[in-house]
């Protein structure tokens, strides 16, 4: 009698523990512990590495549960959940801010996009000869360290090919990473959603082995699926939701994945977005109105954003037009004291810079089914990025205050102790940690 009762208890117990780790696995939620590191300032890091979680707007933590892998990171963390980027806010400046510590009137780019005068057409600001500043790849170099760039997003390796060793995206990469998925259609919803989510798995199993197989001691990555998920569907769709708790169990993983095999004792991770996403339903079509009403002026169209190159038109006339258009919210001149304020008044800056309404974007019509979700003004939905830091020399369950996309530069070189100069951000002031992560994630708060 005694022996069944005892084998039926521990068949029970069997039963029940394979329950817990099928739960387990199946949630993709391990569980996250860190040891007390006992800082209470910023210290020292043998390695960094910059997670930019693209177009993850701060509220997309709302989607997150207190099981998630983020919200349990924030205790070991240094965290500002509403950081700031630059303007206007758009992925490759936003990443060449983060790189080299500038705002964009000194790094040189303004957008995703500028007006080519010589070729007479729109191109795309994925050039490394682009950049007027130095990147902390290329300050690493000088320092003799091995840099390396993993991303979902291939314009992110032409940007910052500069001083950078190791290179991997879905279309080119070492030989120790697996194949990556191929987008067949993009035209597709069902497919497009598949593709991005299956490429974020990629890349983060792709950043494990560049750092297993080449130990890097400075690597940035780019996670592209929040972004490329909430332009097509939407930021308050139920795609992003999906796309947001994915990337939280890949970090949960990786962040497992570090800890057992040693790489976070000397590793300091920084998790972070380059910018947010508003909705948008509305079509500004500014090519159409620009090409009726002027002659010389030429237009690039960036999202929430047009950038204009009066070309000997006259800019008040310009600004007037414009300003009288439906969907326009702001104007801005280079040269006028609201640019100087915005960071975007340089050489190579756009004469005028357009900023779209709530809901609008600058796009043909016909082009409108693409986009549910856009980016690039000051409006907080597309400026406030999280940004979550763990790991060696990272002081936990900190926040900080008012933290930038421009002042990680300077974090890393303090962390590696890189010395450089010319940034305009500074390494982030720590204030006494808060509760206001908890309302956040449990959507109490704002
Ligand atoms: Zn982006």
């Amino acid at each position: 009698m005694h022996i069944m009762k005892k084998l039926t208890m521990s068949m029970y117990l069997g039963v029940l523990l394979m329950l817990v780790c099928l739960l387990a696995s199946c949630g993709g939620r391990p569980a996250i512990t860190m040891e007390d590191n006992g800082l209470d300032e910023f210290g020292s890091s043998d390695r960094v590495i910059l997670i930019v979680l693209d177009g993850f707007a701060s509220r997309y933590l709302n989607y997150l549960d207190q099981d998630s892998s983020l919200y349990q990171l924030l205790q070991y963390a240094t965290y500002d959940l509403d950081g700031q980027t630059i303007y206007p806010s758009h992925t490759c400046n936003a990443h060449t801010s983060l790189m080299t510590g500038t705002y964009p009137d000194q790094h040189g780019l303004i957008g995703n996009v500028y007006y080519d005068q010589n070729e007479r057409i729109s191109q795309k600001n994925i050039s490394a000869d682009l950049i007027d500043q130095k990147t902390l790849f290329e300050i690493a170099g000088e320092h003799g360290k091995k840099t390396a760039i993993v991303s979902g997003k291939k314009n992110m390796l032409t940007l910052f090919e500069k001083g950078c060793d190791i290179q991997a995206t879905m279309s080119a990469h070492p030989d120790y990473i697996g194949e990556a998925l191929q987008l067949d259609d993009s035209e597709n919803n069902d497919q497009y959603y598949d593709y991005h989510l299956k490429t974020t798995s990629w890349v983060f199993e792709a950043l494990k082995s560049v750092l297993t197989e080449e130990k890097p001691d400075f690597t940035l990555v780019n996670i592209q699926s929040a972004d490329s998920i909430g332009h097509r569907f939407g930021p308050d769709s139920f795609e992003v939701a999906q796309a947001v708790k994915l990337i939280d169990q890949e970090i949960g993983k990786l962040f497992s994945y570090m800890k057992k095999s040693d790489i976070l004792s000397d590793t300091a991770v920084m998790i972070l977005a380059d910018h947010g996403m508003s909705p948008v339903s509305k079509a500004i079509p500014i090519n159409v109105l620009m090409n009726n009403n002027f002659d010389q002026a030429a237009v690039v169209v960036d999202g929430r954003n047009a950038y204009i190159w009066l070309n000997g038109d006259d800019a008040a006339a310009v600004t007037t037009f414009f300003e009288a258009q439906e969907g326009v919210a702001r104007i801005t001149s280079k040269g006028s004291p609201e640019a100087q304020a915005l960071r975007v008044d340089c050489e190579r800056c756009p004469d005028l810079i357009l900023d779209s309404e709530p809901g609008y974007l600058f796009i043909p019509e016909a082009l409108l089914w693409k986009y549910q979700g856009m980016h690039g003004t000051t409006e907080d939905s597309d400026m406030n990025i999280p940004m979550i830091f763990f790991g060696s020399g990272i002081p936990q369950n900190q926040e900080m205050a008012d933290a930038k996309i421009v002042d990680l530069a300077a974090l890393t070189c303090k962390l590696m102790g890189l010395t450089a100069d010319g940034f305009d951000g500074t390494v982030p002031r720590l204030t006494a940690p808060g509760a206001e992560a908890v309302d956040f994630f449990t959507g109490q708060g704002d």
